[in-house]
């Protein structure tokens, strides 16, 4: 079917076209990390190995495996996926310190995502370390992962809250020591997409005065913004969108994987070097092993992205698909649906008889939408509430950790 001169496309308005927009973006994945730390949430190693197959099959560059650091079980993680032979580069972060950066080339990783934050906030309370410590340890700490031979991404975190010059002098210690990939990050999800464009050209500018290293970006989710953002952030020249599936992480979670990649595929025309028919499949996996159900409207592959029940929507999409949808469903491994419900309408029905060569009176067609309507509330009302309460209860239980009565019996068993 062709779509000639049906719908115009002001994405494609050259006026508008971002200076700095890459022609191709390198997906860097952050499930198996960020994702991975969803509060409640833990995968088996053979999980993970799963999903990071998929993920190297369609074609993530960036597979961040796990954080070695945090124990032995994530560690031995993080080396099987290193020793698939996958295509992807296998990362693993560390903060700036020596433990983390050897448990990391202990687990045979491509690259070392390398750690430490920038604000004035986070040096004060959390790092409790003065400017010049900062500085001292990045040098020193790029150096030493750079001896063992691996490539060095520099993060810092909570740079969009952190004082431009300062940002600017630790990159630039960052770029003098070695470190291969910049990267900012939005960690707590602060950034307006504007602010965002504003922040990463400013970045950009001086970083590649230094040295044209690529660019990075790491955002949350906390306004609802992170998908928004990673793409302010892709206008200005940034080729590394981290992104996890399905909008997984910490709090309100991350840059979702399959917005980001079909915005940037189908909205900017940037290539991804994704194979979007198989996000679906990845988005399904991940979700089981999660085992955090999705948000049925969820975009891209939330259950209703292509479903249809009300017949003003579904007459649309009988005519064409593209009334009513952005993309085709098959372009990310998906089918249409069509809803029989309270809100159906007659052309769906029509259709229906037709594929069987049924034939039927206008009388007899409200029948059967009367019966459908009736037979959709058979359900009644109080008895869904009941067992929406009941899956709703147990999702939460499911996610709510050892609860306080637990820990206090760990704690007495421990101090007896
Ligand atoms: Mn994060």
């Amino acid at each position: 079917m062709s779509n000639e001169g049906l719908i115009e496309n002001y994405n494609n308005l050259k006026d508008i076209k971002p200076k700095h927009l890459p022609k191709e973006v390198f997906i860097w994945d952050e499930t198996l990390r960020d994702g991975e730390q969803t509060p409640g949430v833990f995968l088996t190693i053979d999980e993970k190995t799963e999903i990071a197959k998929l993920m190297d099959d369609m074609g993530v560059a960036v597979i961040a495996a796990g954080f070695p650091a945090v124990s032995k079980s994530e560690a031995k993680a993080v080396k099987r996926i290193a020793n698939e032979g996958f295509s992807a580069s296998i990362a693993a972060p560390a903060r700036a310190l020596h433990s983390d950066i050897d448990a990391c080339i202990d687990c045979g990783v491509d690259e070392i995502p390398l750690f430490i934050a920038s604000s004035n906030l986070h040096l004060k309370y959390k790092l409790k370390m003065t400017r010049e410590e900062v500085l001292d340890r990045v040098s020193d700490s790029i150096g030493y992962a750079k001896d063992h031979g691996v490539v060095v991404d520099f993060i810092l975190e909570d740079s969009s809250r952190s004082e431009f010059d300062f940002l600017v002098e630790i990159y630039k210690t960052a770029i003098e020591s070695g470190a291969d990939r910049i990267c900012a990050c939005d960690t707590v999800g602060f950034l307006r997409p504007l602010s965002m464009k504003y922040l990463m050209s400013r970045l950009r500018d001086e970083i590649w005065k230094i040295k044209k290293v690529p660019l990075a970006i790491h955002c949350h989710n906390d306004f609802g913004l992170a998908t928004a953002n990673t793409l302010a952030a892709v206008e200005e020249g940034v080729t590394f969108p981290l992104i996890c599936i399905n909008g997984y992480g910490e709090r309100a979670g991350n840059a979702a994987f399959e917005e980001v990649v079909m915005a940037l595929e189908v909205l900017y025309g940037i290539d991804t070097h994704i194979k979007t028919d198989m996000l679906y499949e990845l988005s399904t996996l991940t979700e089981k092993f999660f085992t955090v159900p999705l948000p049925i409207h969820k975009a891209i592959v939330g259950v209703n992205a292509f479903s249809h029940e009300s017949g003003i929507h579904v007459h649309g999409e009988l005519g064409h698909p593209l009334t009513y949808e952005p993309i085709a469903p098959e372009s990310v491994g998906r089918k249409r649906l069509f809803i029989l419900g309270k809100f159906t309408g007659r052309h769906i029905i029509r259709r229906k008889l037709k594929s069987k060569n049924i034939e039927a009176t206008d009388d007899q067609i409200c029948d059967i939408l009367d019966k459908i309507k009736k037979e959709q509330e058979s359900i009644g009302k109080k008895e869904r509430c009941d067992m929406f309460d009941e899956v709703k209860e147990r999702t939460l239980k499911m996610h709510s950790g050892v609860d306080d009565n637990r820990f206090w019996a760990i704690v007495s068993e421990i101090l007896e």
